[in-house]
């Protein structure tokens, strides 16, 4: 097993646009169950790994893994959100017209690909997840509420609702708690806190202090490949992570 029981395993991945190394043999592991952060400067690559993860751009080269039998590069995008990686954006993309009920059935039906989604109906399982997910993106009382008129916090959760219909077993989550309140942010601490150990999740954010609330490593990217990783205090500590984030 050259993955090493890892949920997530990147090794020397590589990749270039028009001759510039946006990823430049990337090297990065994931735990099973485990919430990882993600920093670094704008161009550092943190996009790019995603896009790779996910299989929307393809690296020159290099080995990229889910468990350890999946190989993530024999794979299509579409494919690899059926195989259980989900993606959220910075920007929530709920449907605004519809309910958050409707909003996490539809989820389910896109999962399921059922073209006639009228005719759909959630068996009891379904419905069982679906009340478990309103319940930890703390949605239950907003249940029929249009989603365009939760605030963006909620939208945010809403949306991760969305993602957890389909039961991933890995999170791939780009700047969540951007434009969030204080309380929102923390909020989405404790949801975060609930989900790791069941599923795994890799977080870009910015937001130092909700970092160090969620995050026992963290993963420095820089050029394209990992600068420094450890707790949030090493890499703080760390000089070449302080002259990358003051001396550019
Ligand atoms: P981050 O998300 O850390 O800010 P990105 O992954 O977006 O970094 O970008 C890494 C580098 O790769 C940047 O210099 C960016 O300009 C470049 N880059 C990303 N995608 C493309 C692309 N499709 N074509 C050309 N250059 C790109």
């Amino acid at each position: 097993d050259i993955t090493h029981g890892r949920i997530l395993y990147l090794e020397d991945v590589s990749v270039s646009f028009d001759g510039f190394k946006a990823i430049n043999k990337l090297s990065l592991d994931i735990a099973p169950g485990e919430l990882r952060c993600i920093i670094g400067p704008n161009g550092a690559g943190k996009t790019t790994m995603m896009d790779i993860i996910t299989g929307k751009t393809r690296p020159d080269s290099g080995t990229v893994f889910f468990g350890s039998t999946i190989d993530l590069l024999r794979h299509r995008e579409a494919e690899i959100a059926q195989l259980g990686i989900g993606r959220k954006f910075q920007k929530p993309t709920v449907f605004e017209q519809l309910t958050v009920f409707e909003n996490l059935e539809l989820a389910l039906k896109t999962n399921k690909g059922v073209k006639h989604s009228m005719l759909f109906k959630l068996d009891s399982e379904q419905s069982d997840r679906l009340a478990e997910v309103l319940e930890t993106i703390h949605l239950r009382d907003s249940v029929s509420r249009m989603a365009g008129n939760l605030s963006h916090g909620q939208k945010q959760w809403l949306e991760i609702g969305m993602l957890l219909m389909q039961d991933p077993k890995l999170l791939l989550l780009d700047e969540p708690v951007a434009g969030m309140t204080d309380e929102e942010t923390a909020r989405t601490a404790e949801l975060f806190l609930t989900l790791k150990g069941k599923h795994s999740l890799m977080v870009v954010e910015h937001d130092m202090s909700f970092i160090k609330t969620i995050s026992e490593i963290v993963t420095v990217l820089c050029d394209g490949s990992v600068l420094a990783q450890g707790t949030l205090d090493e890499v703080q500590a760390d000089e070449r992570v302080i002259e990358v984030y003051l001396g550019r």
